[in-house]
């Protein structure tokens, strides 16, 4: 079920989606060489405190991390570990949610750390530009499978492969509500879009192929092949007047 939220719902959403951008943004800021994901967890964990907010993932189904921290080849859902160190070359998604009056706000960047190649940057730079396309396509009186089709379109483009296994979704009083937001076209247009529907809009694109599988830890997502992902996410309101990007600081 879709639960449309009023004017003043999206105001009070508001809040926990600037504490995601707030937070997101210190931690692309302090990202470096030689820093270990639990470094870069510790952070968020502190700043989400003096904000006080609640961390979204820990906990939820068992994540022991505020962050899901995907290094390179990993797609989503990696646990921060002070064994993991961050490497000049990498690239580092970041995806992050809070609850705060009662909201979720979710949210998603990958960094490059110091320099990378440029099929990896056309990676990062695609894949953050399928994002803005899919948000473009969350007007009212379109369909969900517009935002899909748009994602799929700008990744195709490219050939890279699109993540099949994971999807965006609505967001609110819960973390994942509906409707799933796929990055591909699937069967159907879905369901109309309408002013007060609020969505987390998520691509995870890969470099080579589009299949995925799930480490032994039970978490950590990683492309089959071995080459990189990348992971951009936004938390946005349809108003009439269309797509208003809440995770922006
Ligand atoms: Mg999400």
């Amino acid at each position: 079920m879709i639960h449309l939220k009023s004017a003043r719902e999206i105001e009070l959403m508001k809040g926990a989606s600037r504490i995601v951008a707030e937070i997101l943004l210190e931690l692309r800021e302090q990202a470096r060489q030689g820093m270990s994901t639990a470094d870069l967890d510790r952070i968020a964990e502190d700043l989400i405190h003096k904000k006080k907010a609640r961390p979204a993932f820990k906990g939820y189904r068992g994540f022991p991390a505020c962050v899901c921290i995907s290094i390179n080849e990993e797609v989503v859902h990696g646990i921060p570990s002070s064994k993991r160190i961050l490497k000049n070359g990498d690239i580092v998604g970041l995806d992050f949610g809070v609850i705060y009056d009662g909201y979720f706000g979710d949210a998603a960047f990958t960094v490059a750390i110091g320099e990378i190649p440029d099929h990896v940057r056309d990676l990062l730079r695609v894949t953050e530009q399928a994002l803005y396309e899919g948000i473009k396509q969350a007007l009212p009186g379109n369909y969900i499978a517009d935002i899909s089709a748009a994602i799929q379109k700008a990744a195709e483009a490219h050939h890279f492969g699109i993540v099949r296994e994971f999807c965006g979704h609505g967001i609110g009083r819960a973390l994942h509500e509906d409707p799933p937001v796929l990055n591909y076209a699937g069967n159907g247009k879905g369901p109309k879009i309408k002013p007060g529907l609020v969505l987390a809009i998520e691509p995870m694109i890969n470099l080579g192929t589009e299949k995925v599988k799930v480490l032994d830890d039970g978490w950590t997502v990683t492309t089959l092949d071995g080459k990189p992902s990348a992971h951009f996410e936004h938390t946005i309101a349809v108003t009439p007047d269309g797509p208003e990007i809440l995770t922006r600081v």
